[in-house]
């Protein structure tokens, strides 16, 4: 069917007229490709790739699945630890495939984690198995839903399409930035889950990987803290960045592991009105615009350090996410609709591991756990209990601790000084960003501009070391590390996309 590239459509303009006009038998047409172009507040303009077809209606998208190894005797078991994004695509891959395989999961299903959640935000208590992070659907379940990627996969497309065969829109096959919210990737994920556990993958829920026992080049078993035994041929070990336990686990078992640079600052939050004049001008109100978002970057010479925005959630909330009591971490997130009046985006300076954690992974994650900690202990300081430490974007620059504007964090906020939080050297590249950032979206330092703290889990501190080919652990054959936790993924698509590799990897050795 005839393909259309480029049309550039204004915003009071339609695009179905402008396919008619290229092609007049059109009964239907299949959005392939759609991007916001507001470069030029003036001239601000949607691009579309668009199919046309002579039916009045479009056919589906197509749903690849993939072909099923021959059934055999001998096919080998896996067991997949974590059912995050990495851990249910390495599932859903497998059982694709025709291979056995089961989840264990040391969180709970998504709606008793919801309720775990809540005594977090409203009474400080952490569950140290269930919370924002772990659980039915791991840090995914909670995000904010993002689903853009750099990564180059032929895996990515198929990622897509299961997420929509499991509920999210077909929009996220076409637009430049599909964001499903956290109300529908719960759901997503929830549908997933379902899938696996009817079609012959248990997921087992309240399942701690607690020891691992290894033998002879290979991970042997694994059991779980009230003595149950996991026994299989392959495992896939996706628990996430948040499972510092883990670590501990893989470091004393003598898994080869080597330290990566970290990405750690605050995270700010305006007005989204704010946002939305800035990047769209005086047409922010118009329908046709989503609500608008920014990505910044700045490299400061004086310390030769990056600094940039990450993670943006226009119309989000700023949460309090940490896996651990004690230890605060923040994070953002929005449903759908982007509904709250905030937006909220990580502002991150790169902290390089040969200058702040040389001494190897456990410096790295000491690294991060005593920002965490420190960050907690301010909040205490301060008579907080359950609240998120924040600061005016003026008091930090002034280093005073003021009062803070309102903020979407559901446990609240309070007034705290953030600025001696990280050594002087990062805090002062962060400050230039800051006024950097403010020349280039002025009004990013004004009145309402809010710090949060601290976004120190943007990606992990340490990479389990695999084989290029193999995918496997040079040292013990059968466990294959994957995700975020693993160091080979940073966000929900690159996490399940590096879960079908590990996955298709187990299904390689049959062949
Ligand atoms: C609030 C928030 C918002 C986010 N927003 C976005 C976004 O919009 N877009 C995006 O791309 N990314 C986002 N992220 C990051 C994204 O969620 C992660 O990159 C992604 O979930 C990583 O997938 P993973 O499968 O590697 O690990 P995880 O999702 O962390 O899953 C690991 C799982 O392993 C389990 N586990 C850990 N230890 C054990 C054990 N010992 N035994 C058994 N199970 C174990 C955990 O309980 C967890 O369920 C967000 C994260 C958070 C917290």
């Amino acid at each position: 069917m005839p393909i259309f590239e480029n049309i550039k459509v204004l915003l009071d303009e339609s695009l179905e007229k402008k396919l008619r006009k290229l092609d007049p038998a059109m009964g239907s047409f299949r959005i392939l490709k759609k991007s916001l172009d507001a470069r030029r507040k003036d001239r601000l303009h949607h691009l579309y790739s668009a199919e046309t077809f002579p039916d009045p209606v479009a056919p589906p998208y197509i749903f690849e699945t993939p072909t099923r190894v021959q059934a055999r005797k001998d096919l080998p078991t896996t067991t997949v630890v974590g059912a995050g994004p990495a851990g249910l695509f390495a599932a859903l891959w497998l059982l694709e495939r025709g291979l056995p395989c089961q989840v264990i999961e040391r969180g709970k299903p998504v709606l008793p984690r919801m309720k775990d959640i809540s005594k977090h935000w409203r009474h400080g208590q952490v569950n140290a198995d269930s919370n924002v992070c772990f659980g039915e659907g791991g840090a995914g379940a909670f995000s904010d839903g993002k689903l853009i990627t750099r990564i180059k996969s032929p895996f990515k497309q198929f990622v897509m399409e299961q997420m929509v065969r499991f509920g999210a829109p077909d929009e996220i096959l076409y637009l430049a930035n599909p964001h499903v919210g956290s109300n529908k990737i719960r759901t997503i994920i929830n549908n997933l889950t379902k899938h696996l556990h009817e079609n012959g993958c248990p997921i087992h829920f309240d399942t701690r990987a607690e020891e691992f026992h290894w033998s002879e080049g290979r991970l042997e078993k694994i059991v779980t803290p009230d003595g149950r035994v996991f026994k299989s041929d392959n495992y896939v070990l996706a628990t996430g960045h948040s499972a510092h336990d883990i670590y501990d686990k893989l470091f004393a078992g003598g898994v080869p592991c080597e330290t990566l640079n970290m990405a750690m600052g605050f995270r700010a939050e305006h007005p989204q009105v704010w946002v939305n004049e800035a990047q769209y001008g005086s047409r922010w109100e118009h329908p046709e615009l989503p609500v608008a978002n920014y990505k910044l970057t700045c490299h400061d010479d004086r310390t030769n350090i990056g600094v940039y925005s990450f993670c943006m959630c226009p119309g989000g909330y700023v949460l309090a996410s940490s896996a651990q009591q004690g230890r605060m971490v923040v994070n953002g997130m929005s449903n759908y609709n982007h509904g709250s009046a905030y937006a909220n985006s990580g502002i991150v300076v790169t902290v390089h591991k040969d200058k702040w954690f040389a001494a190897g992974p456990e410096a790295g994650l000491k690294f991060q756990a005593d920002i965490e900690r420190k960050t907690q202990e301010k909040v205490w300081a301060a008579g907080g209990t359950i609240q998120v430490p924040a600061q005016r974007v003026e008091d930090f620059l002034n280093d005073r601790v003021g009062s803070v504007a309102k903020s979407s964090c559901p446990s609240g906020v309070i007034a705290v000084n953030l600025r001696d939080i990280y050594p002087p050297e990062l805090t002062e590249a962060f400050t230039r960003a800051l006024q950097d950032f403010n020349r280039k979206m002025p009004g990013f330092m004004g009145n309402d501009a809010l710090l949060h703290g601290v976004e120190s889990r943007t990606s992990s501190p340490v990479r389990v070391v695999r084989d290029d080919e193999k995918l496997c652990s040079p040292k013990f054959t059968n466990l294959y590390p994957s995700g975020e936790g693993a160091g080979f993924a940073g966000g929900i698509t690159s996490a399940a996309v590096d879960g079908i590799r590990v996955a298709e990897s187990i299904c390689k050795t049959l062949t």
